[in-house]
This record gives structure tokens, sequence and C-alpha cells, in this order.
């Protein structure tokens, strides 16, 4: 079965940065399951996986654009350290959630300096250069209630 949209796939996959650090990898847990078409995963990888079958393996650099984003300078801020009532240290590297217009947004502390504390709300891996090594496991229809859904669901009870 070949991987087009409506289809369930589950792949072990290694990501790597430009510099080859392994960012992520499924090796030794449980292969990664998404819904293809239905923009579970980046772009980037989602096109690079149309067309491929269980068993298929790739490596696939995506760029930015079509992975988490270019890096935007604008989603940085420098916020009072009162802000941050309750943490005892913050510490560079700390998520928070933050509420904002949109709604929830996670928050990435980027530097302190004193009591001025800079929050970043780029994602983490916004303007990399993503290298995955993939390997497709099974490909299998998706069931009427995960098409509705737009995501999989792994047991037999509906996630509600
Ligand atoms: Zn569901």
């Amino acid at each position: 079965m070949q991987i087009s949209n409506n289809k369930v796939v589950s792949f072990h996959y290694t990501l790597t940065n430009d510099a080859g650090e392994t960012i992520d990898s499924s090796s030794g847990s449980s292969p990664m399951v998404y819904l293809h078409g239905a923009e579970n995963i980046i772009p980037g990888l989602e096109s690079a996986l149309d067309g491929k079958g269980a068993g298929d393996a790739l490596k696939v650099t995506i760029e930015p654009a079509d992975a988490y984003g270019e890096y935007n300078a604008a989603l940085t801020e420098v916020v009072p350290a009162e802000m941050f009532q309750g943490v005892e240290k913050i510490e560079v590297g700390m998520q928070f959630q933050a509420q904002a217009s949109e709604g929830v947004q996670v928050v990435r502390i980027a530097g302190v300096d004193g009591d001025k504390v800079t929050v970043d709300g780029n994602h983490p891996l916004a303007g990399e250069r993503l290298h995955f090594d993939v390997a497709i496991e099974e490909v299998r229809d998706a069931s009427e209630q995960e098409l509705e859904h737009g995501h999989v669901h792994s047991g037999e009870e509906c996630c509600g």
C-alpha cells in the first residue's frame, strides 16, 4: 500500500541538524504514527513520504520553511522577572505556556540578565535545516472516525 491522503503511516526516524547532531529519534521506542494529508507532521516530511510504502527507507533534508519555519526575531521579548512568580530560579531553556491573542503559546527562556528575562516564542527548531533518516514500518487505511477527527487513534477507544 502506498502512502497517500487518508492513510495511517508508522515510521521510525532519526532527526539530525546541519552539524550532524541527533536532535530526536524513535529508535528504541514506538514508531511515529500519523494521518497522511492531515498536517499532523511538518509539510516537508509529509511530501517526502507521499507515494512511498512499507519497508521503504529514505533520507530527507528539509529547509526551515518546510519544517518549523524561519526564525522570527519579532517573537522574542524582554519581560521583567517578576512575571515568573512562583518560579524559584529562571533558567535558559525553561518553557512556559503564555496566553497570547491567538491562544496558548509556548515560550522558551532565551536569556536572563538580572531581572530582565528574554522569552522566545519561536519553535525550538525554527530556522534549522532538518535531516530525517526514515524507515517506513506500516501503511494502512484510516478508519472513518480517524478521518473525522483528523488524527490517528492508537487503541480501541476513541480519544473523545
Ligand atoms: Zn480522535
